[in-house]
């Protein structure tokens, strides 16, 4: 009776927890199974491991062979656990001898071609990262390089990673006559600070609309939401788009999140330092939006992590959608409950949204073109919860030009030249409170937002005047304290509650209360 134990991790959102891939071979009629809670995809491994092994010159030995992928109560998926199989039962067989000695320190993946050849896993990053952690090697796919590209960038991790294309490269490799090289590190690519923003259109491409660059700015400044209601053709989208390029670049760590994520979402991001921007049509599923499915994937909140979700025509969504972005506004993550697992994944996201103001886009056009009755209107705006508009930091009127903005040379600003502010800007968040204003806590707000005299009385006054909401009132103060923060005031006064105030007028979203 042969046991070969091999190392591998499973994959439950962000999450890696190590496997053990336990190979037994016993007398007695041929039989192959594979123990474990494994999905159909590890059952369909059978056939893939026993057609490699036999087409890479390698005997299927005759007897029990069982696969116990241990702990048994955790859900597995991916083809992942493939080469783990195959190389365990070629040690219990005696046809493999690990001799190197880095063979016992180190994890395995990869998907077997019917030939022997190994293919690329999805979702490897998180597994890889942790294996590293802990002072693991690995051996992967070479299909599967680009996606470890993030780990290769630092010389911080212990252990070290190779790749082979074969089960024979692998078995060579292991027996010690042919050594895998591990992977070289890669040369830091420029990334930081203003290189990064010429991907993005520039914000002085954008005429006139004043009041919607400066909120932009204030938005990105303390990764404050933002509603733009305005007509069709305003130019919403194109000043949505251009919030990214106002952002900071990702720290180290914040980049190997969002790669991860990315990662176990199928996706390669090609700009590693970069926030994501996500544009979702109004067609997504809640599913997608929030994530899920059968295999728990991570959403569009969560690929949206650090960076910014835009969703174009709000109230075209699939209300239950919108409604289930309200929870991860509020905590930053984004919990996937299954039958058979639960998930999570970080969706700590930006959310910038537009809308127009009524069904026929026209409400409040000076020429009176607006042809919606008032139950039109009353309909309309009922789309939109008053819980989920609460949480919408900043809420401005992006109106149409008048003649006269066309006329002056395309004003404001460059991005580059915002996007050093927002730094600036940032850099005192952080360096006071470790997070974004938008992520202060109600007990930090009342602490660091706390305005002077005059400006308590402006803010005391405008919770009279429009029926601020606890909530509505803490929005107004983060977002004066982020106005303070890009003037470079240590305290919060009176201009900055105003202007803070002139984000949250009830009516603003709301046309009809006007
Ligand atoms: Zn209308």
């Amino acid at each position: 009776l042969a046991i070969a134990v091999i190392a591998c991790r499973a994959q439950i959102g962000l999450r890696a927890p190590p496997v053990e891939v336990e190979v037994s071979l016993a007398p007695g009629l041929p039989t192959f199974n594979v123990v474990g809670l494994p999905a159909m995809v590890v059952r369909e491994s059978k056939e893939r491991v026993r057609s490699a092994l036999l087409h890479s010159g390698f005997s299927f030995p005759a007897g029990r062979i069982t696969v116990n992928l241990s702990p048994a109560d955790m859900p597995k998926r991916s083809g992942r656990f493939d080469l783990p199989i195959a190389l365990g039962i070629l040690v219990a067989s005696g046809q493999l001898r690990i001799r190197t000695a880095e063979g016992a320190s180190t994890e395995f993946y990869g998907e077997l071609g019917l030939n022997g050849e190994l293919k690329a896993v999805a979702g490897l990053l998180p597994a890889a990262l942790q294996a590293l952690q802990c002072g693991r090697d690995l051996l992967i796919p070479t299909a599967s390089v680009p996606e470890v590209v993030p780990l290769l960038r630092s010389a911080r991790n212990g252990g070290s990673i190779r790749a082979a294309d074969h089960l024979l490269a692998v078995h060579a490799h292991l027996q010690g006559c042919q050594p895998l090289t591990p992977l070289e590190p890669v040369s830091e690519p420029p990334r930081s600070g203003v290189s990064a923003v010429p991907m993005f259109p520039d914000l002085s491409d954008v005429r006139g609309q004043l009041q919607a660059k400066r909120a932009l700015l204030v938005a990105a400044a303390g990764s404050h939401s933002l509603l733009m209601v305005g007509p069709p053709g305003v130019g919403k989208s194109m000043l949505a788009l251009r919030l990214a390029g106002l952002l900071p670049p990702l720290s180290d760590s914040e980049a190997l999140e969002v790669a991860s994520i990315a990662a176990v979402g199928g996706m390669q991001r090609t700009h590693f330092g970069v926030r994501p921007m996500r544009t979702p049509h109004h067609t997504i599923s809640p599913a997608a939006l929030i994530g899920g499915g059968i295999n728990a994937m991570p959403g569009e909140i969560s690929l949206a992590h650090h960076g910014v979700l835009f969703l174009d025509e709000l109230l075209e969504y699939d209300r239950r959608a919108l409604e289930a972005l309200r929870e991860p506004l509020e905590s930053g993550v984004a919990s996937i409950a299954r039958a058979s697992l639960r998930a999570q994944y970080p969706a700590q996201f930006q959310l910038v949204a537009a809308m127009n103001p009524c069904p026929c886009g026209q409400f409040g056009d000076p020429m009176g073109r607006c042809r919606c009755t008032p139950a039109e209107l009353e309909r309309y705006r009922a789309r939109l919860s008053a819980p989920l508009l609460d949480r919408l930091d900043i809420q401005i009127e992006v109106p149409r030009l008048q003649a006269d903005d066309f006329e002056q040379p395309p004003p404001g600003q460059s991005s580059p030249v915002l996007a050093q502010r927002v730094r600036d800007a940032r850099d005192i968040q952080l360096g006071r409170q470790g997070v974004a204003n938008s992520r202060l806590s109600e007990a930090q707000v009342e602490q660091l937002c706390a305005p002077d005299t005059y400006g308590a009385a402006i803010l005391a006054q405008a919770v009279q005047r429009f029926g601020f909401s606890a909530r509505s009132r803490q929005r107004v103060l983060r977002l004066a304290r982020t106005i303070a923060d890009l003037a470079g005031k240590s305290g919060v006064s009176a201009t900055h509650v105003s202007e803070a105030i002139t984000y949250r007028q009830p009516g603003r979203a709301h046309p009809d209360q006007r």
